[in-house]
């Protein structure tokens, strides 16, 4: 792991670790380089984001559809999309320690590690490749998708058809992307395996900049929907333009080490059918009922990082600070807060009994609990004492706390207790499914 400069990261990596949410991979043998594991936590926090991705893009248009297409593809596909000409680093190695930096992210001609003479820069492809089948030559190559798109290009006739969709309409599809970064590092903002969450729409080329700009505001507003701060984000509009595209823009966050990319919307006009077509020698074209007229359909992309969404959501959400207690009955030095936005917080409620040796507390907060899992996560916690409970639950962002009391036997109330104010409510047990409905609507 690299380029864990700042505190806040590494602050974020020991909590994660900690709490269930995400931990590095095959950690006993010393660790995976750039690759992580989403825990018990974690990937509730993970299904959640891509859910919500989901519903907005394939539930809530009528003109965009799902797909879930291979991660292994014919090896052409990659000759087609450019991946195998142009998706190269230049790399220098360090002569001394064996290291090796992306040629355009040094300033001096020395190792930045140990000082040492660096190579003649060199040519380097992030694809992983392997072989099909029992023979291991250059016929069985075949790569790692490095990005989830092309299994869409390759699907646009079919799809077209099966689903008698006209222009403009889009599909969209979540699903894993492999890059043997040279650079990996930042946690789970930069690692070679890593989840995508890509739309591509296709519409008349004269209409490309309208729809540009559509997808712009609107996926800007779905990052604004998860809960991030809308000072942290902003846009930035790509100066040199990758070999595919006519327009580009991306989101960027604003994370601890800088303002960096969490998802790109491209304006890549009728490269990835044109260039399909003609190396597949299937024509990708789109005839126009009304018209009559075939055409190639232009692209505007939307690409989007689910780890780094997440990297950013969790970031966002993280607080530290001194602590609150005074309110609640224990004294910590410091405590941690994340203040998930209530739809993305993994747990969505924790019911305490607020002693576990009086059997009637014990019994109802149990019915509560009994009751509130068959709508949502929710955990029954009953060790400790409440304030430390509720400690537990700030950490990993449970927006209410519900406990049962010994006013509870006499009332059938409880108290609610809000994360972010700790704030503490009455209310009826009867009303407590409702309550959370509104809250996590
Ligand atoms: P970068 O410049 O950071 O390498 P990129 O411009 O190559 O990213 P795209 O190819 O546009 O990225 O991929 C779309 C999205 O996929 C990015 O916005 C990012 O969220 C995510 N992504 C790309 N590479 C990685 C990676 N190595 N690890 C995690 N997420 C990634």
């Amino acid at each position: 792991m690299h380029n864990h400069s700042d505190g806040k990261i590494q602050k974020l990596i020991s909590l994660c670790k900690r709490r269930g949410i995400i931990f590095q991979s095959s950690e006993i043998y010393g660790g995976a380089a750039a690759a992580y594991d989403y825990g018990p936590l974690g990937v509730e926090i993970k299904n959640i984001i891509k859910k919500l991705w989901w519903k907005e893009m394939v539930y809530d248009n009528d003109n965009i559809v799902g797909l879930d297409s291979a991660i292994l593809m014919h090896p052409k596909v990659w000759e087609a999309s450019g991946h195998v000409e142009n998706f190269e680093d230049i790399l220098v190695e360090c002569k001394e320690c064996h290291r090796r930096f992306k040629k355009d992210d040094l300033k001096e001609g020395k190792c930045p590690e140990c000082g040492g003479v660096l190579t003649e820069p060199k040519k380097f492809n992030p694809m992983f490749e392997t072989n099909l089948g029992p023979v291991r030559d250059s016929a069985s190559k075949v790569y790692l998708r490095p990005e989830t798109a092309q299994g869409i290009y390759v699907n646009f006739n079919t799809v077209q058809k099966s689903m008698r969709r006209k222009i403009p309409f889009g599909i969209a599809q979540i699903g894993k992307a492999f890059r043997n970064e040279i650079t990996p590092g930042n946690f789970i903002f930069r690692t070679v395996e890593f989840e995508q969450a890509e739309q591509q729409f296709f519409i008349k080329p004269e209409e490309d900049e309208k729809w540009f700009e559509y997808w712009k505001e609107k996926r800007m507003n779905w990052h604004l929907s998860l809960g991030i701060k809308k000072e942290n984000l902003r846009f930035k509009k790509h100066e040199k333009l990758a070999h595919y595209a006519k327009a580009g823009a991306d989101i960027e966050y604003n994370f601890p080490m800088r303002w960096d990319e969490i998802e790109g919307i491209h304006n890549r006009g009728d490269w990835d059918l044109s260039r399909h077509s003609k190396f597949s020698g299937n024509d990708l074209s789109y005839f126009n009922d009304e018209t009559k007229q075939k055409f190639l359909p232009f692209i505007i992309e939307t690409s989007m990082g689910i780890d780094r969404t997440m990297l950013a959501v969790l970031l966002d959400a993280f607080e530290e600070m001194e602590t609150r207690s005074g309110k609640d009955d224990t004294k910590h030095e410091m405590e941690t807060v994340l203040r998930l936005h209530p739809k993305i917080a993994p747990v969505k409620a924790a019911v305490f009994p607020l002693v576990k040796n009086k059997p009637e507390i014990v019994k109802k907060a149990r019915e509560i609990y009994e009751n509130l899992k068959k709508y949502w996560f929710v955990q029954y916690d009953e060790t400790g004492a409440i304030g430390r409970r509720y400690r537990r639950q700030d950490e990993i962002g449970t927006p209410f706390c519900v406990t049962v009391d010994f006013d509870t036997l006499e009332n059938e109330t409880v108290t609610v207790r809000h994360r972010d104010t700790m704030e503490q409510e009455r209310i009826k047990i009867a009303e407590i499914e409702e309550f959370l409905r509104g809250k996590l609507a």
